[in-house]
């Protein structure tokens, strides 16, 4: 059996199949209807009362995220995140400016923005890699002198602590994703974060057309999701806890099978972080030996993900100033097969094939 990199987890279908009914009996489908409605008030209980709009993906969210924060101009932002956290900018007719990540949590490095700030400059849009804080406090700091707006791409954050806060309640707001591969999954789906009731209000309005009924206040766009959506988010939303405990003890594993290899793992030496586990990435020494470990694991039905690469300051539409470190940490990183249900026996089998392959 072939062991993919992740895995979505299915509630039981009688679960789901009860929102099933409900859904029927009231043919509401989709328009902010109480399934939404209800996932909005439960996440924003899971994140400790902040305001969550519920979307129809984490790329859309970020698009409306940009569009609600008025950003234009440039925007400062990490090249070492999924491609997506790139192309909403460009969509919004904005500049990436592209700043170097540090090479412990491969977040971007906030000693490096200020110098990249100019009088163009509206905003920093930075990813939490993997569920690693990036450091919030200095950017808090670094945005309220110079008067920009920040957003986190929290796509990898959803169950983060850090400073006895959740992590998706720092910056002028978070984007989440809930797709079928992350953490929490809605099957398609996201949010927007925040704490502003104001924001809110107005990221409401924009991710569905701009009005409310016949009356019309602004430009806006698709960006709402439905009650088939909303369900699964409520079916998986209670065993987010369980979900991570088992990813905590999975990665213990990992690490313990592959302990006396030289390879680096990302690591956050913050205390007070309450972190969720949600990949297990690996960075070698070299991209030959990267290159022989995933096609040696191919070979044995165990696909990884080269997540991320390309650096984003690489793309072939979008190139941008040179960043050494994410260049070369993308070039040798790969994620390894990471799910709550992935076997113990399947971790142990993958790390000793490790061995083989780098012996
Ligand atoms: C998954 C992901 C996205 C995109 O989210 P979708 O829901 O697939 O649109 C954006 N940024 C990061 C960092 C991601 O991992």
């Amino acid at each position: 059996m072939t062991i993919n990199v992740t895995k979505a987890y299915l509630p039981p279908l009688a679960e789901y199949s009860a929102y099933l009914e409900g859904i029927w009996e009231r043919g509401w489908l989709t328009n902010n209807g109480p399934l939404v409605q209800q996932l909005e008030m439960e996440l924003s209980n899971h994140l400790d009362g902040s305001l969550v709009q519920f979307t129809g993906n984490g790329t859309v969210a970020l698009q409306v995220a940009i569009k609600a924060l008025d950003l234009s101009g440039e925007i400062i932002t990490t090249p070492f995140s999924y491609v997506a956290t790139t192309t909403a900018i460009l969509w919004e007719n904005c500049t990436p400016i592209f700043v170097d990540i540090e090479d412990h949590m491969f977040c971007i490095d906030a000693e490096k923005i200020e110098a990249a700030i100019t009088p163009r400059t509206t905003g920093i849009l930075a990813t939490h890699v993997y569920g690693y804080p990036c450091d919030v406090l200095a950017i808090e700091e670094i945005a309220r002198r110079h008067n920009l707006k920040v957003i986190y791409d929290g796509a990898h954050a959803f169950g983060v602590r850090v400073h006895g806060r959740s992590l998706l309640s720092y910056g002028d707001l978070s984007t989440c994703s809930f797709h079928a591969t992350k953490l929490f999954h809605t099957v398609e789906g996201g949010a927007i974060v925040m704490n502003d009731a104001e924001l809110a209000r107005k990221v409401g309005l924009y991710k569905s057309f701009g009005h409310v009924g016949d009356e019309y206040f602004t430009l806006g766009i698709n960006g709402k999701n439905s009650e088939f959506h909303a369900a699964m988010g409520l079916c998986n939303l209670p065993r987010i806890p369980e979900f991570i405990a088992a990813r905590r003890e999975l990665s213990a594993a990992y690490k313990s099978g592959l302990s006396g290899i030289t390879l680096q793992f990302p690591e956050s030496t913050d205390e007070s972080l309450e972190y969720n586990h949600a990949y297990f990435p690996v960075i070698f020494e070299s991209e030959e030996q990267m290159f022989r470990v995933k096609d040696g694991l191919a070979s044995n039905e165990i696909n990884t993900r080269r997540y991320f690469f390309p650096s984003l300051n690489k793309l072939p539409y979008h190139i941008g100033a040179d960043c050494p470190i994410s260049e070369d940490i993308s070039q040798r990183v790969l994620c390894l097969p990471f799910y709550q249900q992935l076997a113990h026996e399947d971790v142990r089998r993958i790390c000793q094939l490790i061995r083989e392959l780098l012996a």
